[in-house]
């Protein structure tokens, strides 16, 4: 069956609000508010849309997992991946609507979660119906929708290995992807992980007259002495022993499609009023397959007002590395560790605060491949190749427990405000991408 792109796109828009409901439900997994009527909305929605199975899953602990199972008329099958969680709304002054209704405006449609990533899973909705009603699924589809994204995702990794068996596909579609600043879309393979941690030292029981700086050791000097053995002040690499061991380079293919990638110095520039120059002259390779050692926050001693003329007893510092796939988070800590010891503050007490892995589906992948076909043929040819995002998300034990390739081709667009006040997307790229994804399914479902 040919598909008609028109209609398609057509269909899209005349059936979101089907599904507005999932928008209207405050499903803040950080309060813990709206998780069971949530789910409990999802499994009803996809047992009406036709599921073979619609279930949530508790064995595991956390938020549960809704799981979905359609039938197609290929051997094929897709699972995707979102969450039904979305972020608090506050500052709620801010909004120029409710965050949990719905509002249409100018082409866009507003609500918290409307880009991430209810609107997304409601175009996969759509579509599902679309197909229901034109002949059935080219192919067979799987959906995991967790509740606690916003959080962690503390648990994903648990329900896919205790549900392996449920969730054997051939691919899966991630969420997020769309459209970038330069509003080409991008087809993406993968994310970066990232592992944070705080440091801390303590070098007296007490805060102490800074008249004995003369002979006291001070905590504050301590630490940044300490952070600075970490780092070569010229070049900005980091001195740690084997930090960069595990990267792997880029194949001759991917290093072409990121050479390609868009990135706009100049409006960067303007975006965050940079006051100093990048700090690397390959901006893109960076972002990619680069890793980094970042100083989130520092603090000691007094910061209140006026004088308070003290060596204070204790520093501590927030870090985090963004790390390039095939980089082990721990492991990376462990290397800083041993480096800090080695550089003779074996007193500093590092502590972990969140780590998760990064993961890349090769770009040869002919998954991978047929994402970016499709979306050169919906999109035009200024579509983009990005090996992995610079963020993060769950992607590994997809990837690696269950051995599917992975990409995010989504519907929202550069200023769509994912987390921010006024939330939207353009119901434009919500029609887009409903065909660019019945387009794809059905290409999936020939090729078998
Ligand atoms: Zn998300």
């Amino acid at each position: 069956m040919e598909l008609d792109r028109n209609e398609v796109e057509q269909y899209a828009l005349d059936h979101w609000a089907d599904f507005q409901d999932y928008l209207k439900h405050p499903s803040i997994s950080a309060q813990n508010k709206g998780i069971q009527e949530t789910s409990d909305w999802l499994v009803a929605t996809f047992k009406e849309l036709g599921a073979a199975k619609s279930t949530k899953w508790e064995d595991q602990g956390g938020n549960p997992v809704v799981f979905a199972e359609f039938k197609g008329n290929s051997d094929y099958t897709v699972l995707f991946y979102n969450h039904y969680d979305v972020q608090p709304p506050e500052p709620l002054d801010e909004w120029h609507s409710d965050p949990f209704e719905p509002t249409e405006k100018n082409g866009k449609l507003v609500a918290r979660g409307v880009c991430d990533d209810k609107g997304e899973l409601m175009a996969r909705l759509g579509v599902v119906k679309y197909f229901n009603e034109h002949g059935g699924l080219p192919v067979n589809l799987k959906f995991f929708v967790e509740g606690e994204e916003e959080t962690g995702s503390r648990h994903v990794g648990l329900y896919v290995n205790a549900h392996q068996e449920e969730l054997q596909a051939d691919a899966c579609i991630w969420e997020g992807g769309g459209k970038n600043s330069a509003d080409h879309f991008e087809v993406v393979a993968g994310v970066r992980g990232i592992v944070s941690f705080d440091v801390h030292d303590k070098t007296a029981d007490a805060d102490i007259h800074s008249s004995l700086a003369s002979y006291v050791p001070n905590a504050a000097w301590r630490l940044m002495d300490g952070l600075e053995s970490l780092r070569d002040p010229h070049t900005g690499r980091i001195t740690v022993k084997g930090f960069y061991d595990d990267i792997e380079s880029l194949t001759p293919n991917e290093k072409a499609a990121v050479d390609e990638m868009d990135f706009d110095e100049e409006s960067v520039k303007e975006t965050y009023g940079l006051k100093q120059p990048l700090v690397t002259d390959h901006p893109r390779e960076e972002l990619v397959n680069g890793t980094t050692l970042t100083v989130n926050g520092l603090s000691s001693g007094y910061e209140g007002e006026g004088v308070k003329t003290i060596v204070p007893k204790e520093a501590s510092a927030k870090l985090d590395c963004r790390l390039a796939p095939n980089q082990d988070p721990q492991k990376v800590m462990k290397l800083l560790q041993q480096q800090l010891a080695a550089n003779g503050f074996s007193d500093f007490d590092v502590h972990l605060n969140v780590a998760e892995d990064a993961w890349r589906t090769p770009m040869e992948d002919p998954f991978v491949q047929q994402a970016l076909a499709t979306a050169k043929n919906v999109y035009g040819p200024m579509t983009k190749f990005v090996p992995n995002t610079a963020g993060g998300g769950p992607v590994r034990p997809f990837g690696e427990t269950l051995h599917l390739p992975v990409v995010m081709v989504g519907i929202h667009y550069a200023k769509s405000g994912p987390h921010a006040p006024n939330e939207h997307i353009r119901l434009n790229d919500y029609a887009q991408g409903s065909y660019y994804l019945a387009d794809f399914l059905q290409q999936l479902g020939t090729n078998k």
